[in-house]
Order: structure tokens, then C-alpha cells, then sequence
């Protein structure tokens, strides 16, 4: 039950309460190994919930950063939780698999886009996602 009680400690510490349904959000994305749909999240969730809640909680969970929205290029935004490591997704352009990156140099990159920089002295986000193709997929086009 310790998860739970982070995820309580993380609401009350935005200023929201623990609903149930922020609870079960919360617990299915932290269950999730990749960023969710609105839709994964309400397939996930164990008795169901309506599209509308599902969004405004997610909307909600959003506006006090407990929660990250993610742009893979698939017509509808991903979430994840925020407090997780530092990482980027590869997003395969064909089947939508997505995989984590942990290392991908962007502290270096950073450095590199200051010191090219006229007008800018401080990086405070970025958003950096990978597409191509995986390698199930790239099998499938060459037969
Ligand atoms: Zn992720
Ligand atoms: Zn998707
Ligand atoms: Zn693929």
C-alpha cells in the first residue's frame, strides 16, 4: 500500500484531495511502463470510469505538474507521471511502440544551444521525442 500513500502525500502536497479516482488514475499510470492515452487509462482502470472524468482528471493532475503530457504523434496526447527519471521515448512511426531512452547526451546539447544562443542564458524544459521505425516492423517491410 506504499504507493498509494505517495501518491496521497503528492495530491495533498498540490493542494488537492485524495479522490478515489485521482488515486486510480495515478496508480495505473504508475503501474504503466510506457506514456498512456486518455482511452489506456480508462482500459486500465479496474471498474471503468467515462471518457469526461478521465480528462478532467488528467487535465487537472496536469495543471499542478504531478503529471507530464507527451506528444508521440499519435492524434491524441500520452501522460506520464512526472516524478519519474529523467528520459525520451523512440516512437515507432508505424506501429506506435515507444521505448525509453535514458542517455541521450541532451546535458551536453543544452551547453550547446546556450553557447549558440544570442538571446537566451537558461534552459528551464525541453521536449525531446525520437521517431522511426522498430525493429519488428522494419522486418515486416522487407517481406
Ligand atoms: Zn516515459
Ligand atoms: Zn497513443
Ligand atoms: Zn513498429
Amino acid at each position: 500500500m506504499r504507493k498509494k500513500e505517495d501518491h496521497r502525500s503528492i495530491l495533498r502536497k498540490s493542494g488537492y484531495k485524495a479522490t478515489p479516482s485521482r488515486l486510480a488514475i495515478l496508480g495505473v499510470m504508475q503501474k504503466s511502463k510506457s506514456p498512456m492515452s486518455a482511452q489506456e487509462v480508462i482500459d486500465a482502470l479496474p471498474r471503468g470510469a467515462d471518457l469526461a472524468t478521465v480528462y478532467r482528471t488528467l487535465k487537472s493532475l496536469k495543471e499542478k505538474g504531478i503529471i507530464k503530457q507527451i506528444d508521440l504523434r499519435h492524434n491524441h496526447a500520452h501522460y506520464e507521471l512526472a516524478n519519474l527519471a529523467e528520459h525520451h521515448h523512440l516512437v515507432c512511426m508505424q506501429c506506435g511502440k515507444i521505448e525509453d531512452v535514458h542517455h541521450c547526451g541532451i546535458e551536453d546539447v543544452q551547453g550547446i544551444v546556450l553557447k549558440g544562443s544570442k538571446h537566451f542564458s537558461e534552459i528551464k524544459q525541453y521536449a525531446l521525442e525520437f521517431y522511426g521505425i522498430c525493429k519488428s516492423c522494419a522486418r515486416k517491410n522487407q517481406s
